[in-house]
Formats: C-alpha cells, sequence, structure tokens
C-alpha cells in the first residue's frame, strides 16, 4: 500500500491497447506510481473486442484501487484526461466513456491526449532532458520523432508493424505468451552469456531501413526460418535484438544528425530492454551526445503519462469539450498543436 495524501491532481486514463491503467500528477509535476492491468490472450494475438471488455471487467476495481490507495477525493481532483489516439477503437472507447463519466460526476474539465506525445512528456518529466530526439519503441508502434515549433515531427517509423509486435509475434510463434519481449531478451542474454564468441554471421537476418523508416515483418519471417533451419532459439532471439534495434538506433543517429539535437530520449516498453539502453547510450557518447529512459514503469503503458500530458494542457488552458472527445484511433504524433515549453 502507498497511503499518502497528495493534493489537486490530474488523473490520467490510458486504455489505447493491451492495458487499462489509472494514474495522476500532481499540479507541480510531481508524478505518482499508476494503477494498471494488463489484458493478455489466452491464445493467439490482442482481440480488440476482447481487450476492450477486460478494461470494462477491471475498470471499477482499479480506480478504486488508485482513489483508495492515494486517500483520493473527488474535491482534490483538477481535471481527468484521458487517451483520445493513436490505438485501437474499442479500447480507446472504454477509456474516453470512463473519462467523460468522471468528468461529468468529479465537475471537473475532460482533457483529450495524444498517447504519442505522452510518451514524451513523461520521458521529459522523468529524466529532465529538454529538447530530444524521442526513439519511440512499443508494441503498436515505432517512430523517431523531435520537435519542430509547435508540433512533435515524425521523422522516421515503421512502414508495417511496431517493433514490440514483432518481437511479442516471434515469440507467439515459439509457444511464449504476451508480452513475449521480456523472455526474448532474458534468452538472448542466457545465450550470449555461455557463447562469448557469438558472431552475427551465423544466424544472419534481414537489416531493413528505407531511408529515414523501419519495416520488421522481414525479419519476422526470417527469424521463423532460422528456428526452422534448426537454429538454437537463444541465438535467434540475440540476432533478432541486436538487428532490430540496431535499426532503430541508426534511424535515429541520423536524426539527431538532421536535427542537430543532443539528448535521445527513449520510450515505449521495448525501452525497457537493457541492450537497446545500452546501444543508445554507446552512440550517443561516440557523438557528444547524452541518452535518457525514464524508469520501466513509465516506459509501458501507464495512466500517469496521460495525466502529465493533461496537465501540461489543462496549464496551458486547453481543455476537450465533451461533444469533441470521440476517439481517433489514427491520431498522429504531428497532428498535436504543442504550445507548451
Ligand atoms: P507498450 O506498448 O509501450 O506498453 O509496450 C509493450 C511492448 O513492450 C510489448 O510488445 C512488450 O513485448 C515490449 N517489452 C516490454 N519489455 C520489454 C523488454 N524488456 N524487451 C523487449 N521488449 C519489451
Ligand atoms: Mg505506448
Amino acid at each position: 500500500m502507498i497511503h499518502q495524501c497528495v493534493e489537486n491532481v490530474v488523473v490520467g486514463v490510458e486504455s489505447t491497447a493491451h492495458t487499462l491503467s489509472f494514474g495522476l500528477v500532481e499540479m507541480d509535476g510531481t508524478p505518482h506510481s499508476s494503477k494498471s492491468s494488463l489484458f493478455r490472450p489466452k491464445e493467439g494475438g490482442i482481440h480488440p473486442r476482447e481487450a476492450a471488455d477486460h478494461h470494462s471487467d477491471v475498470a471499477a476495481d482499479l480506480l478504486s484501487s488508485l482513489m483508495n490507495d492515494y486517500e483520493l477525493e473527488p474535491n482534490q481532483i483538477s481535471a481527468i484526461a484521458f487517451s483520445q489516439g493513436p490505438g485501437l477503437g474499442p479500447c480507446l472507447r472504454v477509456g474516453a466513456t470512463i473519462a467523460r463519466a468522471l468528468s461529468i460526476d468529479w465537475n471537473v474539465p475532460l482533457v483529450g491526449v495524444n498517447h504519442c506525445v505522452a510518451h514524451i512528456e513523461i520521458g521529459r518529466n522523468q529524466t529532465g532532458c529538454s529538447d530530444p530526439v524521442l526513439l519511440y519503441v512499443s508494441g503498436g508502434n515505432t517512430q523517431v520523432i523531435a520537435r519542430a515549433g509547435d508540433r512533435y515531427q515524425v521523422i522516421g517509423e515503421t512502414l508495417d508493424i511496431g517493433i514490440g509486435n514483432m518481437l511479442d509475434k516471434f515469440a507467439r510463434m515459439q509457444g511464449i505468451p504476451f508480452p513475449g519481449g521480456p523472455k526474448i531478451e532474458i534468452l538472448a542474454d542466457e545465450w550470449l552469456s555461455n557463447n562469448s564468441d557469438a558472431n552475427l554471421d551465423e544466424v544472419s537476418l534481414p537489416y531493413s531501413i528505407q531511408g529515414m523508416d523501419l519495416n520488421f515483418s522481414g525479419i519476422l519471417n526470417a527469424a521463423q526460418m532460422r528456428i526452422n533451419e534448426g537454429c538454437e532459439l537463444g541465438a535467434v532471439c540475440w540476432s533478432l535484438q541486436e538487428h532490430a534495434f540496431a535499426a532503430c538506433i541508426e534511424v535515429a543517429e541520423r536524426a539527431l544528425a538532421h536535427t542537430g539535437k543532443t539528448e535521445l530520449l527513449l520510450g515505449g516498453g521495448v525501452a525497457c530492454n537493457e541492450r537497446i539502453r545500452g546501444m543508445s547510450e554507446i552512440m550517443c557518447k561516440e557523438r557528444g551526445a547524452t541518452a535518457f529512459w525514464p524508469e520501466k514503469k513509465f516506459c509501458v503503458d501507464n495512466g500517469t503519462m496521460i495525466a502529465e500530458l493533461g496537465r501540461k494542457m489543462i496549464q496551458s488552458n486547453i481543455s476537450t469539450d465533451i461533444l469533441e472527445s470521440s476517439v481517433n484511433p489514427s491520431l498522429r504524433t504531428d497532428h498535436t498543436t504543442i504550445v507548451w515549453e
């Protein structure tokens, strides 16, 4: 139990995909841990309707546990923020419906936020970096983003599936349940510690960059082919991480070079991985830049990051009229106007 009393907070609701999460941030920017529930499919991938049903089922208990743990009363809440997009429509609609109801019940402003921008703002809040290139590596998204004027511009991105989705699919093909990324990291580490003279040529995989963009379907198929040819699972996990992460880091490095920025911020669930963190650090060191990442609980999807962006928007006098609060599953990172520092 956390049991601490906080005042004057923004509550955030995250529901873009596999996670329903409530979090809060005080008006001075102090974040507090979220209450989250992850939908784990019994078999196969994430079915949007089933994930949405999970979110509806757990919502009341999750919110009560947040309110109880922080001894929070409605009169301490200044605004309710929710992920308006991008994400899975049925899942987004659960979060939006909860937020609209709470806005009316608590009589506080509603703020619809851009989930991708929230990853940037919680990273800035947590690490103290000010004007970073963000390498956003999550289940559904893979983007390299940097601020230009009043927008966070997407400089490069995946043209097919997100890197986390690729890792989860490869894991699932080996019988490893969702989320597969953490298990792939363990298998890769174990294999490398027993094979210190490992050579990437022995587990060759494609390395796919088109200009500033990436794709991951080809490497997913190729990794499965290596398994079918009899390669050890640990070796393929290691090679998969090395190739996929190196491609992301290459695009991030070019983004640093093009923009002249000197900070790299990692965000999204795949940013929990120690190898991609290590690669970021090496690349940044070599070019006189600095790599940052928030704690793991703020890398994965969480309600606190939604609250943090909601706080910045409310403090910039931005809120969302209920009639404007419908969700947008294909909301782009660069569609949101940024008016705060
Ligand atoms: P998000 O969509 O941002 O909540 O992140 C979830 C994604 O992060 C899933 O695809 C996970 O497999 C992936 N993930 C979480 N931890 C790790 C890790 N240690 N290494 C690689 N991927 C990870
Ligand atoms: Mg995310």
